[in-house]
């Protein structure tokens, strides 16, 4: 008779957001493809299109805004990318 063992540990799908933000932070690419310093959240060119407002935002730690912030960034690089607007 088989066991079922869970090799993983059911994770919240908080934790799991933590852990897939936390891995974009330490990984070295960009959303748009381009190398990026590890521990930041986008390469300089992103980062440079960013208002002053979003790029704030991603000064928070995860759980204190940074999620929401950085999100929101995402979501203003992808539009920034679909109106062709080139920094
Ligand atoms: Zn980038």
């Amino acid at each position: 008779m088989a066991t079922t063992i869970q090799s993983r540990p059911e994770l919240s799908p908080q934790s799991r957001l933590a852990v897939r933000l936390r891995d974009e932070l330490e990984s070295k690419r960009c959303i748009c493809h381009r190398r990026k310093a590890a521990g930041k959240s986008f390469c300089s060119k992103c980062q440079m299109q960013l208002t002053k407002e979003l790029a704030d935002g991603l000064d928070k730690k995860i759980f204190a805004g940074y999620e929401e912030a950085y999100q929101a960034a995402v979501d203003f690089l992808a539009e920034q990318k679909r109106k062709g607007r080139h920094a």
